[in-house]
């Protein structure tokens, strides 16, 4: 359906693809919507992917998306800094805020241990986890990584990883069905999990 078009489009259809649950279908409706709403329209949005190249990086401290920095979560202070809740991405991170109960901090490792993708742990945060737990102040890591093969094999290396330091390590447990992904889990479930949680 995109045939025809000139080809700096069919460049933005190709890029929004890249997108989750974006099709060809969709990423052509998209840009056709945009191309109605005129040059200003397609300039605003331009702008504000440009800004967000430049001014928002990974926070220093958890790995979550910051525009100082630290982040948000980081910087705030009524948040406890001595529990740390570790996920895959930031995208389950938000999954996690959704419950509204969890007051902790967090640490993204920027995706899950996988032998299939060439991810290796020295690809992961997992240096930066250790490091940010040997400097003390953190009494419980909860590692909530996937109900999946690659999360179970992360979560294990994250354990290993922090055996020799003084802190406890606890996983979400009760009610995340074998086999799912933090961040398409309802609220509901995942507060169960966290309450649920048990030592690793
Ligand atoms: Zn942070």
């Amino acid at each position: 359906m995109s045939a025809g078009l000139p080809a700096a489009v069919l460049t933005l259809v190709t890029e929004l693809r890249k997108l989750p649950g974006v099709g060809e279908k969709t990423a052509t409706r998209y840009v056709l919507s945009l191309m109605q709403r005129g040059a200003e329209g397609v300039e605003a949005l331009g702008r504000s992917l440009a800004e967000v190249a430049a001014q928002v990086r990974p926070c220093a401290r958890c790995g979550f998306l910051a525009d100082a920095e630290l982040c948000g979560f980081c910087a705030d202070p009524s948040r406890d800094a001595s529990v740390v809740c570790v996920v895959e991405g930031i995208a389950d991170l938000v999954s996690f805020e959704k419950i509204g109960e969890y007051r902790g901090s967090y640490h993204v490792l920027g995706g899950a241990i996988s032998a299939l993708r060439g991810i290796t742990p020295d690809r992961l945060r997992i240096g930066e986890l250790v490091a940010r737990v040997a400097q003390g102040g953190i009494r419980e890591v909860i590692v909530a990584t996937s109900a999946d093969a690659e999360g179970e094999t992360t979560a294990l290396y994250v354990r290993k990883a922090l055996e020799a330091l003084d802190v406890r390590v606890t996983r979400p447990a009760t009610g995340i069905p074998m086999g799912s992904s933090i961040e398409f889990l309802d609220a509901v479930t995942l507060m169960r999990a966290l309450r649920g949680r048990r030592e690793l």
